[in-house]
């Protein structure tokens, strides 16, 4: 059986243990290919106006594969840590393709909430029924997926630039060169290393958005915020570009909270949609770096 894995929302922090459960399974997996205009188009032709880009990447992706596999893995993402959630989009993900795309596949949309072992177990079990009916094998391509990803790692932190900046926003746009327009490259081009919040100790995450008079119930938001205030507290790195996408509830409060403890911390915020400009986009990048350059005696030419 083909089954599809749309490289959209959170492929790039679970592709692995997905990959590796449905391959152990006996899956023959098809990912679709990188985000590009065909995608993006389909996307947008698809999904409802004032969705986020990256529901309407996700819709663009799930298209491309719809006639390519005969299932789809589009898990019901609801929460990663105890007493925390994910975005409600993700939630509402299977329902927003299934309405506005026609001719879908089987979806495989089993809830997933991996906060404690059985709960992931029970979405082991009941995806992979798809594809066979032994659970001792269903249960050891659990345990090989875990064990792939516990040693997989995402993320930038790049050595050997004049200047660092810390990355901070959802995975979906910081790894998605297409959609953020090579946005490492740009910055490297201009001198400008990266480093992102998987390269920030977790535990110190953990601790600044625990300070914080209310905890935001979003894993996601947590790992942002506390990021940010690591990045500024400990000077790791010369300043902070938060890369949000437009209309995202959840970057419009972190943005704020983030906003709350820069000071004269260097802080921009590049938002994402898809009718973005490459030419804006390269401008307000470029001043950045100047500016940076500038508070850090770096450099005599500021063209
Ligand atoms: S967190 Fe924001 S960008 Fe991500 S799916 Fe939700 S609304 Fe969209």
């Amino acid at each position: 059986m083909n089954i599809g894995v749309p490289r959209g929302l959170l492929y790039s922090k679970y592709h692995v243990f997905a990959e590796t459960f449905l391959e152990e399974i006996g899956a023959k997996i098809v990912v679709s290919p990188a985000t590009n205009k065909l995608i993006l188009d389909e996307g947008v032709r698809y999904c409802v106006d004032d969705a986020c880009l990256p529901m309407k990447v996700f819709h663009g992706h799930v298209s491309w594969l719809k006639d390519r596999c005969d299932a789809m893995l589009v898990p019901r993402f609801i929460g990663i840590k105890e007493k925390e959630y994910i975005c409600p989009m993700f939630c509402g993900s299977i329902e927003m393709v299934s309405n506005n795309i026609p001719q879908l596949p089987c979806l495989i949309d089993t809830p997933i909430c991996s906060t404690q072992n059985y709960k992931l177990s029970q979405w082991a079990k009941k995806t992979g029924s798809v594809l066979t009916k032994d659970e001792n094998k269903i249960m050891a391509a659990l345990d090989k997926a875990l064990q792939r990803h516990g040693n997989s790692k995402t993320g930038f932190n790049d050595e050997g630039y004049p200047l660092k900046i810390g990355l901070i926003g959802h995975a979906y746009n910081i790894y998605d060169k297409f959609i953020n327009m090579d946005l490492k490259k740009k910055l490297n081009g201009l001198g400008i290393g990266i480093i992102t919040s998987e390269y920030i100790n977790g535990a110190d995450i953990a601790d600044e958005a625990g300070k914080l008079f209310k905890k935001p119930f979003w894993t996601f938001a947590q790992e942002y915020y506390g990021a940010a205030v690591c990045i500024i507290k400990t000077k790791k790195a010369d300043g902070i570009i938060y890369l949000s996408s437009f209309s995202c509830g959840i970057d419009s409060v972190v943005i704020e909270l983030i906003k709350s403890e820069t000071g004269d911390f260097p802080f921009m915020v590049l938002k994402l949609d898809e009718h973005t400009g490459e030419a804006g986009f390269d401008t307000r990048i470029e001043a950045f770096a100047d500016m940076l350059k500038r508070r850090c005696g770096i450099g005599h030419n500021l063209s």
